[in-house]
């Protein structure tokens, strides 16, 4: 018996050539893991006829931990996002996202080390929406005009951002325990509290409150725009960033950029009972079965992962064997050579390198 039980989804497209990657490197840390390997995504419309099959739902209730691979939602009527279903259907409501420049990784920025935090179950997707020329829009468009003097267009969609203090609370929490438990030395709350003084207010009410609680982290406040030129202009000076919904979104993908890109960046959704690793980058299908893409966000995926199960050292083993491979240059994938040179590793011969590392 392992000490550790974990839904293994190995996903569509590239999925299962990064996740073999990231499974080889985690058994030969030795931490005592057994896999429950389980289908979702397109893979699984076929066997099952849904893209989220019971049983895969009910072994990640089951282990409470899963490692997933990138899906593709499949386009056609009646198919949400299989990601955003895990979300709501575990409640997860933390978006756990690192980004780091390690040496090697060609980006214009050096000494990036960020956290972005952000809030994963409500403000504008919450999926509260009205479509333009609807009968229940009218009749909001007149409640409004109604209660607050205000005019909306007839001819408008509405979108519904709410904003609550029981989801604030929790996530700004999670934000400072994080910034203790991992030795940093900053929170930011992010807010556009100037222009939304009911929904972004209230988040930054909240953070003012709990940051009192905290007074061995510092604690600051940026408006969203600004945090994005600043983050742009001087990385250097951040360190855990906490988001509402949307502006952790934008600021993810920024960070992302900063570090490299998203073949660069693993994440975590994180709920009271369910936390699902993931590689942030999508299903790649035209790379699929190509052995050609970097395996890299999945294996930081699995740093996490370890790190949450406690298995500090492992995970650390597991980032410096990665950091190594990079460092040196020789056997990485496409994305991370020079354009044009044509040495390039495919992902096994990547994951063969990283793994060779743990070995010694
Ligand atoms: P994508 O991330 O799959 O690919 C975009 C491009 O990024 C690729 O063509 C490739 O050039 C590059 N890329 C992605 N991963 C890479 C890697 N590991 N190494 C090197 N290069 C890499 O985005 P997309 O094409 O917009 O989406 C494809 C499918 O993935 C869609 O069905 C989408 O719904 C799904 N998706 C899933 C997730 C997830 O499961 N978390 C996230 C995003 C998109």
């Amino acid at each position: 018996m392992g000490r550790y039980r974990v839904t293994l989804i190995p996903g569509d497209g590239i999925g299962p050539e990064v996740t073999q990657v990231v499974k080889r490197c985690i058994e030969a840390l030795d931490v005592g893991i057994e896999w429950e390997v389980c289908q979702a995504g397109e893979s699984a419309l076929g066997k099952y006829g849904t893209p989220l099959p019971e049983e895969t739902i009910a072994s990640i209730k089951r282990t409470g931990i899963c490692l997933k691979a990138p899906l593709t939602t499949p386009v056609g009527r009646g198919f949400r996002s299989i990601n955003v279903t895990l979300r709501q259907t575990f409640s997860l409501y933390v978006c756990l996202r690192p980004f780091k420049i390690y040496p090697g990784v060609r980006t214009r920025f050096k000494n990036v080390d960020l956290v972005v935090i952000r809030e994963n179950m409500e403000d504008l997707y919450a999926g509260i929406e009205f479509e333009r020329g609807k009968e229940e829009t009218g009749r909001l468009i007149d409640f409004i005009k109604e209660t607050t003097g205000k005019e909306i267009l007839p001819d408008s969609g509405i979108s519904i951002k709410p904003i609550s203090v029981t989801n604030s609370e929790r996530i700004i929490r999670f934000a400072f325990e994080y910034a203790i438990k991992n030795k940093r030395r900053k929170v930011t709350a992010v807010h556009k509290a100037n222009i939304m003084k009911y929904t972004d207010g209230l988040f930054l009410e909240v953070a003012r409150n709990l940051s009192s609680e905290y007074s061995q982290i510092e604690f600051e406040e940026k408006i969203v725009d600004n945090m994005a030129m600043q983050l742009v202009q001087k990385p250097e000076l951040y360190d855990v960033l906490v988001c509402p919904n949307l502006y952790g979104d934008i600021l993810s993908d920024l960070c992302a950029g900063l570090v490299g890109g998203l073949g660069l960046s693993g994440g975590a959704n994180i709920g009271e009972e369910v936390a699902i690793f993931e590689a942030t980058h999508g299903s790649a299908p035209k790379y699929k079965g190509l052995n050609k893409v970097n395996p890299s966000a999945m294996v930081l995926a699995g740093i996490l992962m370890l790190e949450y199960l406690g298995e500090g050292e492992a995970a650390r083993r597991l980032e410096e064997a990665l950091a190594s491979v990079i460092k040196e240059g020789q056997k990485v994938t496409y994305d991370l050579k020079e354009p044009g040179d044509t040495t390039a590793a495919g992902t096994m011969e990547m994951g063969q390198a990283i793994l060779a590392r743990l070995k010694i």
